[in-house]
């Protein structure tokens, strides 16, 4: 078993840019042993639009069911749900569940956490007054709680805040308050004993140097115990397994002795 693993990709049932079957053949291109296709769930963010709804959701997984046929020779394959912190959708019938905060809720008012550059500045400035550690303090005091709401296996992008933060532009990550909410945030999702996804959809995206969580918070999480696994949060086929080796590599560095994987049986480890 090679473990090449991939469990957060998107596709024409939401916000991605290929089709399912589309996805799933870039998948066996790419030498994935294990391919995992995670759609947005519905939320109760009124701004909120396509993502899963009641009436594509049983499309989508009798879709992934055919393709799991299909392709059984090939790839194994699971059909997963990126679960909101606000979804309002059960997320039953799916073979995994990641767990994602995309939205703080301050003052009465929604906001997504990674809205660009400047919709972050005008998050910071109408709800936060001009305060972004306050805006990171929020987000990370939410996303604290995303596997207890979300009952997700795996925590998705913890650090996504950070997202639109190149060099620094918007915060520093090593200020204390940032440092601070962000273990505290660690450390209350430690306890539920989940996944921390490795995630490089930034880093394809947009151009970001540095894959979510940011290297010192995976040598926090690799001293605390922490479990892993890789995910590319592929929103297009080229996406697929995006620097997965550079990232075993990192893992490595910081002193993780093996990743997970998904298999029929539950998540398995992996050497790294
Ligand atoms: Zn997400
Ligand atoms: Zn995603």
């Amino acid at each position: 078993m090679t473990g090449l693993c991939d469990l957060h990709a998107h596709t024409t049932y939401c916000d991605g840019a290929d089709s399912c079957e589309g996805m799933v053949l870039a998948a066996i291109e790419a030498g994935l042993e294990v391919f995992g296709i995670s759609e947005h769930s519905r939320t109760s963010v009124p701004f909120d639009t396509g993502n899963l709804t009641a009436e594509s959701l049983p499309r989508y997984l009798a879709e992934m069911r055919r393709l799991r046929e299909k392709y059984a020779d090939k790839i194994t394959l699971f059909a997963g749900i990126e679960q909101d912190r606000l979804g309002d959708m059960p997320a039953d019938g799916f073979d995994y569940v990641i767990g994602s905060t995309h939205f703080i809720e301050e003052k009465g008012e929604f906001r997504f956490v990674d809205d660009g550059r400047d919709g972050q500045r005008e998050t910071a400035d109408r709800l936060f007054g001009g305060d972004f550690y306050a805006f990171a303090e929020k987000y990370f005091e939410t996303e604290a709680s995303v596997a207890r709401v979300t009952h997700c296996g795996i925590v998705g992008h913890f650090d996504l805040v950070n997202k639109n933060n190149e060099n620094g532009l918007l915060f520093d990550t090593s200020h204390p308050r940032y440092r601070a909410a962000a273990i505290s945030s660690m450390s209350e999702i430690l306890k539920t004993q989940r996944l921390f996804e490795v995630n490089t959809g930034a880093m394809y995206r947009v151009g970001r140097g540095e894959q979510y969580p940011q290297t010192w918070l995976l040598r926090e999480l690799s001293e605390r115990g922490g479990e892993v696994i890789l995910s590319s949060d592929a929103h297009a086929a080229g996406a697929l397994a995006y620097k997965f080796p550079e990232m075993e590599e990192l893992l490595r560095s910081v002193g993780f002795k093996h990743r997970k994987v998904l298999t029929p049986q539950g998540f398995a480890d992996i050497k790294l």
